[in-house]
């Protein structure tokens, strides 16, 4: 395993990696294989990201919740 600059930002990334993980810009060492590792990488972080907005959803909905319940028990 060696190490290759990233021609985006000079960051120092495995010649294995299929995109520089400091930016993110694809190695294309394996263009077929990086895109495909790309698209998984991109799913990944749009469910990771629905699931957290979702989550924060949830726990702001909780809390609202919870203050209107404690208003409406103490009027
Ligand atoms: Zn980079």
């Amino acid at each position: 395993m060696a190490l290759i600059q990233c021609t985006a930002c000079d960051h120092r990334i495995s010649d294995k990696a299929v995109a520089c993980p400091s930016c993110g810009h694809p190695s294309g060492h394996d263009r077929q294989g990086a895109l495909r590792v790309l698209g998984s990488v991109a799913g990944t972080y749009i469910s990771s990201t629905t699931l957290a907005s979702l989550a924060l959803g949830v726990t702001m909905f909780v809390c609202t919740a919870a203050v209107l319940i404690t208003l409406i028990l103490h009027s």
